[in-house]
């Protein structure tokens, strides 16, 4: 069968290696929309459109909007997407404690959103796909046939994403980690357009204590029922 997936949760949830396992399984394409947001993060910062202030120069952000060409490969060894701003292999670059402290303000943007929610929606024009973000389920496609709100404590998730820039050999600070996760909760739950929530018919998931392993085989269970 061909559905469209919804997976929405907080920062660090895990809901990015869920839905990578269950696209990887079942044949479908996986798009991280985190790493779209990111990305237009990181070209920000890479084109001075940071103020001293670190504000956002908002005015030239969104004439650049047209530049900004992201684009996902899969690696074939990993088996998982990698993102590609205008080109160039960014996957690591979008993932530091820079970029993690600056997406927020990015992603809350009216122009920003309406330009990557378009873009998302081009993606999955065709069925077959599971997409992951914070507005997937309400925004994105509100008629996904399956849609998952994942939760977890947020020290667990801030351990969870220590033990991510670990392995990747990338700087981890425990309480800069917890610092911005909550941080970026906050942010993206308060914004204006689209905050982050639970879809009304979304299907709640916690996952403060399963391992991947049960996570994968609950999503497997909600894929086939
Ligand atoms: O999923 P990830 O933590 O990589 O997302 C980074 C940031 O991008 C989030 O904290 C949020 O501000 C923004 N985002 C969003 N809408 C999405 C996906 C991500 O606002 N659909």
């Amino acid at each position: 069968k061909k559905i469209t997936i919804a997976i929405d949760g907080y920062s660090s949830c895990g809901k990015s290696t869920m839905a990578k396992d269950l696209a990887r399984e079942v044949g479908y394409i996986y798009v991280d929309t985190g790493a779209m947001y990111r990305s237009v993060t990181l070209y920000a910062m890479r084109n001075g459109l940071f103020n001293a202030d670190g504000s956002i120069n908002t005015g030239e952000l969104e004439q650049k909007m047209g530049e900004i060409n992201i684009s996902f490969r899969l690696n074939s060894e990993t088996g998982r997407p990698d993102t590609y701003l205008n080109g160039e292999l960014v996957e690591k670059d979008i993932r530091t404690m820079e970029v993690s402290a600056r997406v927020s303000p990015i992603a809350a943007l009216p122009f920003v959103r309406e330009a990557l929610v378009a873009r998302q929606q081009a993606m999955g024009k065709e069925k077959g796909i599971i997409m992951d973000g914070r507005d997937i389920g309400t925004v994105v496609f509100p008629d996904a046939e399956l849609k998952i709100f994942v939760t977890a404590s947020a020290e667990v998730r801030a351990q969870r994403r220590y033990d991510e820039l670990k392995a990747k050999g990338m700087p981890a600070d425990f309480d800069d980690i917890l610092k911005n996760v909550k941080e970026r909760d906050y942010i993206d739950s308060h914004r204006d357009v689209s905050p982050l929530r639970k879809a009304d018919d979304a299907i709640e998931l916690d996952n403060s204590n399963m391992t991947i392993a049960e996570q994968k085989a609950w999503l497997m269970q909600k894929f086939n029922e």
